[in-house]
C-alpha cells in the first residue's frame, strides 16, 4: 500500500489533472470548474438482518455533468470511501470522453465485504441502497446509470433495474437506468468481458504505435511477451486469458489476495481462475513457484504488467524497484502521482487507467443505446446482410466450377464470409473502433507535442479539451 506520505487518491488524480492543465490553454476558472467533483451524496441507511438492523454507509459521486446521464460503476468494497469514490467519479469524466461516450462522469461505492453476506441478505442491500440512490434520481435512464465496478456483478444490476422499474414503472426506458446486467434483463452481449476485451484491443493498438514502441524499448508483436496481472477478477482474468489464448502472450505471474503464482513457462490462466474457484486462493497452485508476498512479483522482469486490482499498489515505495517496460493500468488509479513520476524518469511506458479500462464504459454505452432502442443490435440488417453475401459466393463458385483444378475457395471461407454480424460481433467490432480511434487521439498528442512526455498527459489533454468544448458550447 501507499506510505502515509502521499496524496490521496483524489489528490493523486487532481495532480495528473494539474500536470496536464498546464500545459493547455483553458479561460481562466475553467480548469477549476471541470477539476471538482460538481456533488457527492452520503446515504446510511438500515437494512434488517440476521434479528437486527445493520447500517450501511454508501455513496453515489456526481463529477461532472457536462453531459447527461451521468456514468460509473457501483463499487463494493470494506475500503470505500468519499475520497476513492470523488476520484473514480473523476477518471469517469475524463474516460468517457476520452472514448466518446457521450456521458458526464459519476461512481457509486458501498461499504461492505460482499463475501459476508449470503445472496438473500445482498439482494435486500442492494434493493435498499437502489431505492435510496433512484428516489433521488441519482439512478435514473437519462439523470445518473450506473454499472458494475469491483464487488459487483450483473447480478446486482439485475436488482438494481428491477427495483428503479418497481418504483417507476411506467418509465418505458426503465432498463436504461443501469448497465452491465444479464442478457435476459436488457443486457448486452459481451459486456461481462469488455474491460478485459478493452485491455486487450487497447495493447494491440500499441503495438501498432512504431513509436511509441521504440519509446518503450519493445519490438515484435504481443506474441510470446511475458506478461504480469495483479488480480485475476472480472478484468485482470479476461485480459490474460485473450492475450494467452489469442495473441499468443505468456502469463509468467499471476498476484492475488492470498500471494502470488509465478512460472517462467506461462501459466494456464483458465485453470488458476478455477483454481481461485475451488480453492480460494492461488495458494497450491500446481506447477508454479508461490510467494507469500503478492506485491513481490510487481517488481519481477517481464515485458507487461498489468495491475488488474487495486488503487495505489504501485506507489514511492515500490516503482523504483519495477522492472516492465510497459504498465497497463487495467484498474483505476493503480499507479500513485508520485509512482508515475519516477517510472516516467525510467522510461517505463505507462498506458493510463482512463483509457486501458475504458472498453467496460464503451460497452455499457451500447447496452444503454440497445435499451432505449429497445432492439438487439443486428437484428433488422443481419439476415439481409447474408443474403447479399450469397450472391457473392454463388458467384465465387460458378467460378470454382468452371476453373477446376486451377482455383478454389480458401477451405472456410464460405462460411465465415457468408454469417452475418449477430450482436457480440457488432459490440466486438465497436469495441475495437472505439479502442483505436482514442488511442489514436492520445498517441498524436503524446509523438507530436514535445512538451508532453507520456500518454497520461496526452491523455488529460485530448479529454479535458472535450469536456471544455461542452462546457463552451453550453456558454459557460
Ligand atoms: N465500473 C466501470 C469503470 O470504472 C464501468 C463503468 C460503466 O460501465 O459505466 O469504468
Amino acid at each position: 500500500m501507499s506510505p502515509r506520505n502521499e496524496p490521496s487518491f483524489r489528490e493523486s488524480v487532481d495532480l495528473m489533472f494539474n500536470r496536464a492543465v498546464a500545459l493547455m490553454d483553458l479561460p481562466p476558472g475553467l480548469e477549476e470548474k471541470i477539476r471538482v467533483c460538481n456533488a457527492t451524496y452520503t446515504v446510511r441507511f438500515g437494512v434488517r438482518l440476521r434479528g437486527q438492523i445493520q447500517t450501511f454507509v454508501g455513496y453515489r459521486s456526481v463529477h461532472s455533468e457536462h453531459m447527461e446521464p451521468v456514468k460509473g460503476g457501483i463499487r463494493y468494497a470494506p475500503s470505500v470511501n468519499q475520497d476513492e469514490v470523488e476520484a473514480l467519479a473523476a477518471l469517469m469524466t475524463y474516460k468517457c470522453a476520452l472514448v466518446e461516450a457521450p456521458f458526464g462522469g459519476s461512481k457509486g461505492g458501498l461499504c461492505i465485504d460482499p463475501r459476508q453476506y449470503d445472496e438473500h441478505e445482498l439482494e435486500q442491500i442492494t434493493r435498499r441502497f437502489a431505492y435510496e440512490l433512484a428516489k433521488r434520481d441519482l439512478i435514473h435512464p437519462s439523470q445518473n446509470v450506473p454499472a458494475p465496478d469491483m464487488g459487483t456483478g450483473e447480478r446486482e444490476m439485475a436488482w438494481i433495474a428491477d427495483q428503479y422499474m418497481r418504483m417507476n414503472t411506467t418509465d418505458i426506458n426503465g432498463r436504461a437506468c443501469v448497465t452491465g446486467k444479464p442478457i435476459n434483463a436488457g443486457g448486452i452481449q459481451g459486456r461481462t468481458e469488455a474491460t478485459g476485451r478493452g485491455v486487450q484491443y487497447a495493447l494491440r493498438e500499441f503495438f501498432r504505435d512504431t513509436r511509441g514502441m521504440e519509446k518503450a524499448g519493445m519490438t515484435g508483436s504481443l506474441d510470446g511477451k511475458r506478461v504480469i496481472v495483479q488480480g485475476l477478477g472480472n478484468v485482470g482474468f479476461h485480459a490474460a486469458k485473450f492475450l494467452a489464448e489469442e495473441d499468443g502472450s505468456k502469463i509468467i505471474g499471476i498476484i492475488e489476495r492470498d500471494g502470488g503464482i509465478y512460472s517462467a513457462d506461462g501459466l494456464d490462466v483458465e485453470g488458476v481462475r478455477n483454481w481461485i474457484v475451488k480453492h480460494g486462493g492461488v495458494t497450491g497452485f500446481p506447477d508454479a513457484t508461490h510467494v507469500e508476498d503478492g506485491a513481490v512479483l510487481l517488481e519481477e522482469e517481464c515485458d507487461i504488467l498489468i495491475p488488474a486490482a487495486l488503487e495505489g499498489v504501485i506507489n514511492l515505495g515500490n516503482a523504483e524497484r519495477i522492472k516492465a517496460p510497459l504498465i497497463i493500468e487495467a484498474a483505476n488509479g493503480p499507479v500513485t502521482a508520485g509512482a508515475d513520476e519516477v517510472l516516467r524518469k525510467k522510461g517505463c511506458i505507462i498506458i493510463p487507467d482512463m483509457y486501458a479500462n475504458a472498453g467496460g464504459v464503451t460497452v455499457s454505452y451500447f447496452e444503454w443505446v440497445k435499451n432505449l432502442s429497445h432492439i438487439r443490435f443486428g437484428r433488422m440488417q443481419r439476415r439481409q446482410e447474408e443474403a447479399r453475401h450469397q450472391l457473392v459466393i454463388d458467384e465465387l463458385q460458378r467460378l470454382d466450377d468452371y476453373l477446376g483444378d486451377k482455383w478454389s475457395m480458401s477451405p472456410d471461407f464460405k462460411d465465415k464470409y457468408l454469417r452475418g454480424a449477430g450482436e457480440l460481433e457488432l459490440v466486438r467490432s465497436g469495441l475495437d473502433d472505439t479502442m483505436r480511434i482514442a488511442y489514436q487521439s492520445m498517441r498524436d498528442v503524446w509523438h507530436d507535442r514535445a512538451d508532453i512526455e507520456d500518454l497520461r498527459t496526452a491523455a488529460y489533454i485530448v479529454s479535458i479539451e472535450k469536456v471544455a468544448a461542452s462546457y463552451r458550447a453550453k456558454g459557460l
